[in-house]
């Protein structure tokens, strides 16, 4: 089989996996919203894309974090597949695991803790890799890829820790490192978005995690527990140094009532690179959008 059809098969197992997992765990799937009003700060990635429809500016999504605190006070587990808009610098272009244009699957559980959510990560992770095993196993090893199979739980390191161990690029080292999948977690709060929860008992850590792909392949997903609390997201806003107004949709409804919540983004094209083995997240699309690049289509 070719690259190109072996990448879109396994992405087709992959999302079905994904629903198949998400519906018996009783998620409802919720269509994506691409325009907005509103959309994360995502403080590492600069410029903004927007166009101008009925007279005002909407943002191209970069992730659903809000829509996703929003949507939980409808219904207590979502999740969406989710088309992402992030205007990322040309040197990410050869990273690897950039693309201005990528779907994540990005889920939201209503009263959930962060260690509810990375058990969930961890098993839809498993399932996913064995029905990939199951439906594409074969096609995969004739392209020298063996679908993996890790134990659970999977380890866990503090980022204070790994950077202490690995310095300066420890995220790189780690995965490069690792044998199996591993979390990063309790991120200082200046290395994240307002709307990670600051931990009550440890004020400056953030009850947060990320979880890295073994063999260097890096980033996997990003999640934890959200700021819920008017005063709360009022002060983090405040602390990054953003503007109140820019955020006034996602306030009103905090003022109105929000849960507290837990929840992540997994990129379904770095997954789709990490069973493939394949060097770029380009080679997982037909379409793909590479920072800098011009595309055919
Ligand atoms: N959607 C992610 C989250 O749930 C954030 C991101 O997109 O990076 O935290
Ligand atoms: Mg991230």
């Amino acid at each position: 089989m070719k690259r190109e059809a072996l990448a879109l098969e396994v992405t087709s197992v992959v999302l079905g996996a994904c629903r198949e997992f998400l519906v018996n765990e009783g998620f409802v799937e919720l269509l994506p919203v691409v325009l907005a009003p509103v959309t994360d700060p995502l403080r590492t990635t600069p410029e903004w894309a927007t166009i101008t429809a009925y007279g005002r500016p909407w943002y191209l999504t970069r992730s659903m974090i809000f829509h996703k605190q929003a949507a939980v006070r409808v219904h207590p587990k979502i999740f969406c597949f989710s088309p992402n808009v992030r205007l990322e610098p040309v040197e990410r272009a050869h990273s690897g695991r950039h693309l201005f244009e990528f779907v994540q699957l990005d889920l939201e559980v209503r009263e959930a803790t962060r260690d509810e959510v990375m058990d969930l990560g961890e098993r839809l992770l498993l399932h996913v890799l064995s029905e990939v095993r199951e439906a594409c196993g074969q096609a995969l090893r004739a392209w020298g890829r063996e679908v993996p199979h890790y134990p659970r739980p999977f380890p866990r390191i503090s980022w204070h820790e790994a950077r202490r161990e690995f310095g300066e690029d420890f995220e790189v080292e780690l995965s490069r490192r690792a044998k199996t999948p591993v979390w990063l977690v309790d991120f200082p709060i200046s290395e994240r978005e307002f709307y990670d929860r600051e931990d009550p008992e440890r004020p400056g850590i953030l009850r947060d995690m990320d979880l890295l792909y073994p063999e260097g392949f890096g980033e996997a997903l990003s999640g934890g527990e959200r700021e819920y609390e008017a005063h709360r997201i009022k002060r983090r806003i405040l602390g990054q140094g953003l503007s109140l107004e820019a955020y006034g949709p996602l306030l009103a409804l905090a003022e109105d009532g929000l849960f507290p919540s837990a929840g992540f983004g997994i990129g379904v094209e770095r997954l789709v690179r990490f069973i493939c083995g394949f060097a770029h997240v380009a080679e997982t699309r037909l379409f793909p959008r590479v920072p800098g690049q011009d595309a055919l289509l």
